[in-house]
């Protein structure tokens, strides 16, 4: 393993790419791997494209030419992860349980609140994260399609995110036979490995995730911005709840770059009141208004990075450039308006991975694969 040291010596980072390479060489092995929403919008900055270049078809056709057996999108698992949190959302506010519900996908943020607010463990949705749920569905849906041993299944993540490393060790998400994710590499080792393997980049063609399980929609690809979970949670919501088709998808109140936004979303006459913070000085806030019971919120969403996984500790540096940061937003916001379907519930491979394995959103089945629990830490 190889490890760079941070220059005041206080962290280290570890490096996980020998291990893709070792999975990649194993005959014996077969190897995924998914990208986070992210990825797309901030690693052509490492092959001297501007910042905010979507490189979705380039970043694909990398991946095939490094021989990964299947090429997929994290974004499937963001879809999913919308059918069961927008469907926990709508439980709790039919049947009087706690709210706010808090999104679920940063892993930064959720260690932060089993260490800092273990009182308010009961709010966090039961989520698992999206390339969590992705790993899970790999190893039992996609193994079972494909006929393939689940144990022979290796689940690479790229993630724009030091702490999806540590995520992926949680005992709780690898104590079956599922160890839903194996190996976790961030934007700049893959873009070291990009180059490593003599592929260039900026020449590439554009290819096609694989499917099934290749299908995505706008809803999930903003996720990578501060704000996008709830967003796509509320788009999906709003027809579930109302029964009316949601014209104008781009809720603009959610939207924007201050790292503590207060907005509400009218939802078939009832006001949605919403929380939104990115970086943990501004979750502490909002944490602490919400344990002294001075805002009464429906739904929080928190991402540790300020911006969200954008500016993520494992995308390319953006040395504290925040135009760098609103220009991969800007392009989030493109690739959500690029996409014919815009809202998870929508995603028709997601619909039938309902109908022919999962069961009814938030059912039993999808509760024992795509759900944890989260627990008191020690304070440090
Ligand atoms: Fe990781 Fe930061 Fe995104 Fe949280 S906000 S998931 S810490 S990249």
């Amino acid at each position: 393993q190889c490890v760079a040291v941070c220059p005041t010596a206080a962290l280290t980072e570890v490096n996980h790419s020998d291990k893709v390479w070792e999975a990649l060489n194993d005959p014996n092995k077969h190897v995924v791997v998914q990208t986070a929403p992210a990825i797309r919008v901030a690693i052509g900055e490492l092959f001297g494209m501007e910042p905010g270049t979507i490189v979705t078809g380039k970043l694909v056709s990398a991946l095939k030419r490094m021989g990964f057996n299947g090429v997929f999108d994290t974004n499937f698992g963001a879809d999913l992860t919308i059918m069961e949190e927008a469907s926990e959302l709508i439980y709790r506010i039919e049947n009087n349980k706690t709210l706010p519900i808090l999104t679920s996908c940063c892993p930064a943020w959720v260690k932060y609140i089993e260490h800092q607010f273990p009182e308010l463990l009961e709010i966090p949705s039961t989520c698992k994260s999206p390339h969590i749920m992705f790993g899970t569905i790999a190893k039992t849906y996609y193994a079972r399609k494909n006929n393939i041993d689940p144990d022979n299944i290796v689940v690479v993540s790229i993630m724009p995110c030091i702490a999806k490393k540590a995520e992926a060790k949680r005992p709780e998400l690898t104590k079956d036979v599922l160890n839903n994710v194996d190996i976790v590499v961030t934007t700049r080792e893959l873009g070291a490995m990009i180059k490593e393997a003599g592929i260039e980049f900026n020449t590439l063609a554009d290819e096609e995730y694989d499917k099934p399980l290749g299908e995505t929609t706008g809803a999930s690809v903003i996720f990578g911005t501060t704000g996008g979970v709830i967003e796509a949670a509320v788009r999906t919501a709003y027809e579930w709840m109302t029964g009316e088709t949601l014209e104008n998808v781009e809720f603009d109140q959610l939207r924007g770059s201050d790292g503590l936004r207060k907005a509400s979303v009218n939802i078939g006459g009832k006001e949605i009141k919403i929380g939104i913070a990115s970086g943990l000085g501004n979750a502490r806030e909002l944490l602490q208004e919400i344990r002294d019971g001075k805002n009464e919120y429906h739904a929080i969403e928190i991402m540790a990075c300020p911006g969200g996984c954008i500016a993520g500790g494992g995308q390319p540096y953006h040395h504290g450039n925040y135009e760098i940061v609103k220009k991969r937003q800007q392009a989030i916001y493109q690739e959500d308006r690029n996409k014919k379907v815009r809202k998870s519930h929508e995603n028709k491979e997601i619909l039938e991975l309902y109908e022919q394995y999962l069961g009814k959103p938030f059912g039993k089945r999808a509760h024992e694969l795509l759900h944890t629990h989260f627990e008191e830490r020690e304070r440090i």
